[in-house]
């Protein structure tokens, strides 16, 4: 498996344009459009940053993986988001190596990629995405 680069930072917010001009005035970041993926209930915005990007990460739903993160644990990091070269040499070698997946097979995210996220009890808690594009 080659990963690439840290991709981005899937950061939840309970509002994007309630919330993005930390981003996009204190930080001078500009937000390349919103897109929604409704497969999983979440609207994202992301804010390029040098090689990687900021993902902004708003429900769609009430019962949506980011609203119940939100109510959970608050506002703040949901996950780190790996870039690699090729996704399902990437799963194959983890499920080899023992690693919890919640994705056996890749899935289409925002933007076109091929994601997958591995399980947090596989990663001292943090939820990690593996991206193609
Ligand atoms: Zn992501």
């Amino acid at each position: 498996m080659k990963i690439l680069k840290i991709d981005h930072l899937g950061i939840a917010v309970s509002s994007i344009d309630e919330k993005k001009n930390f981003w996009t005035d204190a930080l001078g970041l500009s937000l390349e459009g919103k897109e929604t993926v409704e497969a999983q209930k979440v609207t994202t915005a992301f804010l390029p940053v040098g090689e990687s990007e900021v993902e902004l990460l708003e429900s769609t739903s009430k019962d949506g993986p980011v609203a119940k993160y939100i109510e959970k644990k608050g506002e703040g990091i949901q996950h780190v988001a790996f870039r690699v070269e090729n996704i399902e040499e990437a799963l194959a070698e983890l499920k080899e190596k023992g690693i919890a997946l919640i994705d056996k097979e890749p899935r289409m995210g925002a933007g076109g990629a091929k994601i997958a996220f591995l399980h947090p009890k596989a990663t001292s808690g943090v939820l990690v995405e593996l991206c193609e594009r």
